[in-house]
């Protein structure tokens, strides 16, 4: 602050000094031009005194006949009479009248005197002559042919012309000197009052000059900081955007290089952003990340960079830090974000999960570090709001891998997936009771991209919330178009077990009843081994939704080892047989039995039992004859975009 103060003080002291050039430069050349004009009007001032003089003192006492053999004594007497009192009160300093070829014929500070004319003609008298006056500043004394007193006391000169009665013929000039000094007095009073207007008119526009300048200047310089702040930050939150945080990365690593000092690099990943902006609105989606922003930036120090590198994600320099630091450093931002925010007279949390990688003991470039430390984050986000520092084992992403995950999260938010839909048909009327929503990843370059190439990179990576909220409100939203039409039909969207978080049934409800969809329209595919990864959480959420009246389909049974006792306590109205047991059906006695079996525990269990990929109609034969519920496979129509879904109703092919 202090110093921004000091550089605007010195700014403004440059505009004064360059605005200051051109102000003087105008100020001496009117200074000049003034000087001369007052001197000017002095002369002719001094020029019109002498005509008065020469007017009234001198014209009227002459008979009018030239002067070449001077005055006569008669003209001497007058004139001398007519000048004296001139002469003697300073009126004039000196007076005398030559005739035409310059010989003085009368002095009247000495009436008898006579000179003859001089051998040169005098310029002034031949001036005079032609022009009607001559006058220029002189001191007495200066030229030897004026003669007269020489005492050095300025004076104005002037020659004037002196005419006979009729006005029409000169017949001598008046040579007459003027005191200076009263003159000299006036010119200067005048100069004085002309040199105070010029000099506060141009300090006036100087001050005007200096401001203006220095006022568009600012106006610029801010405009272009402005800029330039644009194209380095992030408009929502102000913090660093992706190409300063770059810039600080690079100039940490280099800083670290001398002093020897470890960095921590961080990224930070927003847990619930997504359901914030849904439930709560963009606008306080906005104002969410202002907050978390907020608190990351107060709870750090001023070294540390914190920046938005897009979305709800966040990446956080810490210089000068060491590895054991980091854990706690972020379990104290983890905190920060985590206290309780009013959004819409709500109150709402932040939960963030991050992954770090230190240098230079993680990675040898800032490539990598910044590669490895969105690994770490990735690994974080698959336990939630956890805290994961880079290791070689979180190594098995390839780069490919790593570039589609990009790709996925970007395919996600830019609606690039999309669903088909696969009947599941009734066993005995083959009346289609239900599609399952199977998604599809529509790449730019590599077509339609099926859900094994993706879907685990989702699981790793904390993408597939986003994607299984995509793919339920999608399914949801198409469902509530059928219902219309056909208000039986169900759904089946499928779970992963990553998607088992405490929040998923409220979401769930929340959707159903957006779209107006009944809860026991819409069926929940969760495989079997995602009971096994957390059963007592698995159990709960699913007798909540279960309680809710959405149907829950225990999905690919049968691959897992879900133990008999634990099935019946299970809140599930459906088991599916994995595909592979029916596949193998046809040639495989055991698979076969193993099909009948699970046909027999779920109908013990009061369960409806499902087998899908069922591909001919052999299978589909036993399968009936097993007292299978529902059946689903190639045989009755592969999955299918939504414009044809509907009409496989009426067209599924009963058997011959
Ligand atoms: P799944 O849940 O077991 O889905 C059934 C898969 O079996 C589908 O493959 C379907 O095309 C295929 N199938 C259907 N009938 C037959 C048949 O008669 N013979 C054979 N051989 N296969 C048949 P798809 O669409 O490639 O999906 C593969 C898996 O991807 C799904 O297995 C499911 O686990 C997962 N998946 C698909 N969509 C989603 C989704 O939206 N969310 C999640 N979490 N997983 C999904
Ligand atoms: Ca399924
Ligand atoms: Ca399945």
């Amino acid at each position: 602050m202090h110093s921004t103060g000091w550089r605007g003080y010195r700014r403004f002291a440059g505009y004064t000094l360059a605005t200051l050039v051109p102000v003087v430069w105008l100020g001496v050349v009117l200074e000049r031009t003034l000087v001369d004009e007052v001197d000017r009007a002095a002369l002719r001032d001094g020029a019109a005194e002498a005509m008065t003089i020469s007017d009234a003192a001198i014209e009227p006492f002459l008979s009018g006949d030239p002067l070449d053999d001077g005055l006569t004594p008669a003209e001497r007497d007058d004139l001398a009479r007519s000048t004296i009192a001139l002469v003697g009160n300073g009126t004039v300093l000196q007076l005398r009248l030559r005739a035409l070829d310059g010989a003085v014929v009368f002095d009247a500070s000495d009436p008898g005197v006579r000179l003859p004319a001089p051998a040169e003609p005098d310029d002034e008298v031949d001036e005079a002559i032609a022009e009607g006056s001559t006058v220029k500043r002189t001191t007495m004394g200066s030229d030897s042919v004026d003669g007269g007193t020489s005492d050095g006391t300025p004076a104005i000169e002037a020659y004037v012309a002196v005419h006979d009665a009729s006005m029409e013929r000169v017949v001598a000039v008046a040579e007459v000197y003027i005191p200076y000094e009263p003159i000299a007095a006036m010119r200067n009073s005048s100069l004085n009052r002309l040199r105070t207007v010029l000099i506060v008119g141009l300090s006036a526009l100087w001050v005007l000059l200096a401001t203006m300048v220095w006022s568009v200047g600012r106006r610029l310089r801010r405009s272009s900081l402005r800029t330039e702040f644009l194209a380095l930050h992030d408009p929502l939150t102000g913090l660093p955007n992706r190409r300063l945080y770059a810039d600080r990365v690079s100039s940490a690593l280099a800083a670290a290089g001398r002093t020897g000092q470890d960095v921590a690099l961080v990224v930070v990943d927003l847990d619930r952003f997504k359901e914030v902006n849904d439930t709560l609105g963009h606008r306080n989606g906005d104002e969410f990340l202002r907050i978390v922003a907020r608190r990351l930036t107060d709870a750090l120090r001023p070294g540390d960079t914190v920046a938005r590198l897009g979305g709800d994600e966040f990446g956080i320099v810490l210089p000068g830090v060491r590895a054991e630091m980091v854990d706690q450093i972020l379990r104290r931002l983890q905190d920060a974000i985590g206290q309780e925010a009013e959004l819409g007279g709500l109150a709402v949390t932040a939960e963030a999960s991050m992954g770090y990688a230190m240098w230079p003991a993680d990675a040898d470039s800032a490539d990598w570090l910044v590669q490895r430390a969105d690994l770490a984050l990735y690994s974080a986000k698959s336990a939630r709001a956890s805290i994961v520092r880079y290791h070689a084992g979180i190594d098995e992403f390839d780069p490919q891998r790593l570039g589609l995950v990009a790709e996925l999260r970007r395919a996600i938010s830019a609606g690039d997936l999309v669903l088909h839909f696969q009947p599941k048909v009734d066993a005995c009327t083959r009346e289609v009771v239900a599609f399952e929503a199977l998604v599809r990843w529509s790449h730019p370059t590599r077509g339609l991209i099926p859900p094994s190439d993706f879907i685990p990179i989702a699981e790793s990576t904390g993408l597939i919330g986003p994607l299984t909220q995509w793919v339920v409100d999608t399914a949801l939203a198409q469902l509530a178009v059928w219902n219309r039409t056909h208000p039986d039909l169900s759904m089946a969207v499928n779970i992963s077990a990553r998607n088992l978080r405490d929040d998923l049934p409220g979401w769930i409800l929340n959707r159903l009843a957006a779209h107006r969809v009944k809860a026991s329209r819409l069926v929940l595919e969760i495989t079997e081994t995602s009971f096994a990864h957390d059963p007592i959480r698995a159990t709960m959420l699913i007798e909540e939704l279960s309680a809710a009246g959405v149907v829950v389909s225990l999905d690919d049974f049968g691959q897992g080892y879900t133990s008999l006792g634990s099935l019946g306590h299970l809140p599930v109205r459906e088991l599916k047989i994995d595909r592979g047991f029916v596949v193998a059906m046809q040639s495989s006695p055991e698979d076969r039995a193993i099909v009948a079996s699970v046909v027999e525990l779920g109908h013990n269990l009061g369960l409806k039992v499902v087998a899908e990929g069922v591909e001919n109609e052999e299978v589909c034969a036993v399968l009936r004859d097993l007292g299978c519920d529902t059946m689903q496979g190639f045989l009755f129509s592969r999955p299918v975009p939504a414009d044809d879904a509907l009409g496989l109703m009426a067209t599924i092919p009963q058997p011959a």
